[in-house]
């Protein structure tokens, strides 16, 4: 159970359990990853279903810090090199740079924009605020 806390508040990672490092657990290890990707949670509280997202991008043009970019703010996707904290990217929405989400500032910015217009429930927070 400590563990399990741990995991889903970004204090650990599935890779820290010895077990699933063992060539027998190998399947476990690999859906668990999906289930709780690592990447940006720990500094941005942030969780994305995959399996829940549709890739409709309403995440995406919510997101204030996105829509410093024109091309997110007047209704396009962003191109390849630009800067942004959400995407999509085949179909599914991507935290592709934590650092730039609010929540990551210092001190951090307590936005909840994606999870609250999520129409499918894609994007949970692991931290109460
Ligand atoms: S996370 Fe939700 S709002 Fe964002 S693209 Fe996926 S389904 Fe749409
Ligand atoms: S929490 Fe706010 S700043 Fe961070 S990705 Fe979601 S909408 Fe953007």
């Amino acid at each position: 159970m400590g563990f399990a806390a741990k995991l889903i508040s970004g204090e650990a990672k599935p890779e820290d359990c010895p077990m699933l490092l063992e060539p027998v657990y190998k399947v476990n290890l690999e859906k668990l990853k999906k289930l709780i990707p690592s990447e940006g949670r720990e500094i941005t509280g942030l969780i994305i279903e995959e399996e829940k997202c549709t890739g409709c991008g309403i995440c995406v043009v919510v997101c204030e810090e996105n829509r410093m970019n024109e091309e997110v703010l007047y209704g396009k996707g962003g191109r390849y090199n630009d800067e942004l904290v959400l995407k999509i990217e085949e179909g599914k929405v991507r935290l592709v740079d934590a650092n730039r989400c609010k929540r990551a500032f210092k001190p951090p910015e307590f936005c909840r924009a994606c999870v609250d217009h999520c129409p499918t429930g894609a994007i949970e927070l692991v931290t109460p605020t």
